[in-house]
Parts: structure tokens; sequence; C-alpha cells
């Protein structure tokens, strides 16, 4: 996120470059008279133009809550033998970056040292072996790299669905564990089904048959328009270098097993910022914000000499539905497949997923958790994003309680306390 300098101070990657118009500064220059031959001159006056500093960034990182997500990534890393882990903490209503982690994570200080090979591994490399390794090291997972979301982007779904009008939170639903599109099987995560439920329930449960149900009643086009909407075809704008792009069907080429697959989050690829961005927007009352780091820039006596203002879109999505989105994601964490970050006396909202990598041979998986609080009121997002857990790799068994540790420990610091009287209702 913050990135280094090389030799001649110059930003190479991160906010470094990002800023570094503001950052680097006017060099310094002693203008001293010669003769023919280079000669200097005594008795010549020189002119001196004094270096002026760089100025000061501010950003809208907390040092406190990025360490802490930084030591509860590399916890679940080491315990679940992952190959990552990479963790956002946003603001939804602004989009400040509180905090966002990608572990494995290089030394800041020594960014040119390759982690996980050995010295004289190192020392055998081609200078161009060097680089390739050192460019992969230095990505930043949550805005560099793309991934499959799976069921979290069933909120997205959701969203387009009761917007539009085609389902409505009381709808009856029927999952016998699969569903057939056109000549496609395709299953739910429950083998056996979930047999009758509400819509409600349908996102509780993660059921696939209910999204891939309501995705066909909307149909490609309004899908696609809604993909389109939400901002998902854009890049967010976040003020990091090297955001990727979403790597999406040609809407021609989508077809009735493409949209069902879609609708549950598979077949095509996001970035972690993307996603939050989104999410960010339906959970807000339908404003799409900008995610930033940059808040404002001081001089060298601490005066604001600049502010960043941000893009922002209202309208994405109505208030109505912004709110319904809300109560539903607060039940999936105080009924449903998200029961694992709930927090009693905070309202958590919130979703799981467990998405399999390419080649779906290889049986990696990668698991996750979108949540937010308060639910009713959201002031912070958070993902939890674990790459090819060992063992128990369901995102409700192992993302779910961190973002619940997370959430635990930073909202109390960050001034939101505890409601009493706010108790899980028994069943
Ligand atoms: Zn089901």
């Amino acid at each position: 996120m913050i990135g280094f300098t090389g030799g001649d101070n110059q930003g190479i990657i991160g906010l470094e470059v990002k800023y570094e118009e503001y950052l680097k500064g006017v060099n310094g220059k002693i203008l001293t008279t010669t003769d023919a031959r280079g000669i200097e001159l005594n008795g010549v006056a020189e002119d001196r133009i004094e270096p002026v500093a760089g100025k000061t960034l501010q950003i809208s990182m907390d040092y406190n809550v990025q360490e802490y997500v930084q030591q509860e990534a590399e916890k679940v890393m080491e315990q679940k033998q992952a190959d990552g882990v990479s963790i956002l903490l946003m603001n939804p209503q602004n989009g400040e970056i509180l905090a966002m982690v990608n572990v494995p994570e290089f030394n800041l200080n020594d960014p040119f040292k390759l982690i996980g090979v050995e010295e004289t591994e190192a020392a055998a490399l081609s200078a161009e072996e060097k680089q390739n390794l050192l460019n992969q090291m230095w990505r930043n997972r949550c805005i560099n790299d793309t991934y499959e979301p799976g069921s979290t982007f069933k909120i997205i779904t959701a969203s387009a669905c009761l917007e539009e009008g085609v389902v409505s939170v009381t709808d009856q639903f029927s999952c016998p564990g699969y569903k057939i599109v056109e000549d496609r099987k395709i299953r739910c995560h429950k083998v056996g089904g979930h047999g009758a439920e509400t819509f409600v329930q349908g996102v509780q449960n993660s059921c696939n048959p209910v999204f891939m149900e309501i995705g066909l009643r909307l149909g490609a086009e309004r899908f696609c328009d809604y993909f389109g909407q939400f901002g998902l075809l854009s890049l967010t704008g976040v003020d990091l270098p090297g955001e990727a792009g979403t790597i999406m069907h040609k809407r021609e080429d989508i077809g009735l097993v493409e949209l069902a697959t879609m609708t549950f989050g598979q077949s095509f690829q996001i970035t972690h910022v993307r996603m939050a961005a989104t999410v960010s927007a339906l959970i807000n009352g339908g404003r799409q914000i900008t995610p930033h780091l940059g808040v404002r820039i001081l001089d060298k006596d601490g005066n604001e000499t600049y502010k960043f203002k941000y893009k922002e879109k209202s309208g994405i999505i109505s208030e109505e539905t912004s709110a319904t989105m809300r109560t539903i994601l607060e039940s999936v964490v105080s009924e449903g497949s998200g029961k694992n970050a709930y927090i009693e006396g905070y309202r958590i909202g919130g979703k799981t997923a467990t998405s399999q990598t390419l080649p779906r041979s290889a049986n990696k998986y990668i698991s996750s958790f979108i949540g937010f609080a308060p639910a009713d009121d959201p002031q912070i997002l958070g993902m939890v994003i674990i790459y090819n857990p060992q063992g128990v790799y369901y995102g409700g068994a192992i993302a779910a309680p961190i973002m619940r540790e997370i959430f635990e420990n930073i909202l109390p610091y960050l001034g939101f306390s505890k409601d009493p009287q706010l108790k899980r209702e028994e069943k």
C-alpha cells in the first residue's frame, strides 16, 4: 500500500508512486562560475537555489487497525497453512480505507529481498528472473489481482433482483439440491437440498437454486445492465497504481447457463477492492464511492494545503432496496450461514463465500467473508480472503470467525459500543 522509493528517491510502487508529485520536493542547486575549462573561479559569488522538502501526505489508514489486522492475517495463514490472506477494511460511507493487508508480505525497508527464497537460490537467479519474482512479490492482491468471488456476489444478484421487483422477501422457493438449466444440472452446495424456503431463507442458506431462479427471472440483458450500473465493469479509481479490471463474458455470449452461474459469483473475475466498493454502495443507500487512502496534503508546519475530493454517484440502487439488503444480510449473520461472525451486542451484516480456483481439478479454494457494522447504519466494511486453506475450507467456518475477531476488537476502538439490549433470538 505505502510502497517504497528507488535509488533516486523516486516512487516505485504504492502511494509513493501515486503521490510522487507531492512527496518528492524540489532538488536544490548551487550555481558556480567557471572558466572555459570548467575550473571554478574564485572570488565570484555563487548562487544557491534552496531545496524544497516534499510535502506530507495524510492517509486514512489507521496504524493500530492496520497492525492488528496484519497480525490476524498472519495468524490465520499459519493456522490454515494457506498460500496467502488478504484483509481490507474501509468506510462504506466515504470510501476511506482503514487497513489493507496482504500476507505473506515483504519488508518495506528491504524491498529487494525475496521472501521464501534462500540467499544462495536468489544469487543463482538471472537479473530478469529476479525482477519477475520481485514484481510478483510486490503485487497488492486487493488491487492488482482478480478472483472469482463466489457466494459473496449473491449480495449483488439479490440487490438487482429486489430492485427490479422480480423477487420479494416473502417469495417461496424449493431446493431439491440442484437446478436444471438447459441441459445442465447445476448443484446447490447442500447435496440433499434446502427444501422449502423463503427468499430471505434462501440468502441465509446461500442456496444456489434460489439465486439461479431469480437470475433467470431477471434475464441476461437486465442482469448485465445492473452489472454495469453497480460499477462492476469499471475500475473503482482507488488511488493506488495497477488496479486490475473485471474479466467478464461478452454480453452476446451469456446464455442461460452462464447467467445461472454468474448469479452465484462464478465464471467471471473481479478485484477485492471492486467487490468492496460495490457492496458498500448497495448497503449505504445506493451511493457509489471511490475507495481511497489519500486524505490531504500538509506543508512542513502541518497546515493543510490541499484536500482530495473523490467521485461519488448516488442512486445506483434505491434507499428502500438498500435498507432491505441490510436487514437480510444482518439475518445471514444472526441466523444464517454467516453466524460465526455474530457478536452479541453488535449488529453485524455479512455474507460468506467458498469458491474453487481454476483449474477445478486442482481442488484449491478461496474462502471469504464480507461483513459490515453497524448493520442498520454501516460505518465499517471488511473483507477477509483466505487463499488455498488446508483442511476445512468453508468461508463460513474459517473466514467469518476472523471477521468476528477483527470487529470485536476494532469496533470499541473506533468508538462503537456494545448495546446490552441486543441479543440473538432463541430459536
Ligand atoms: Zn439449496
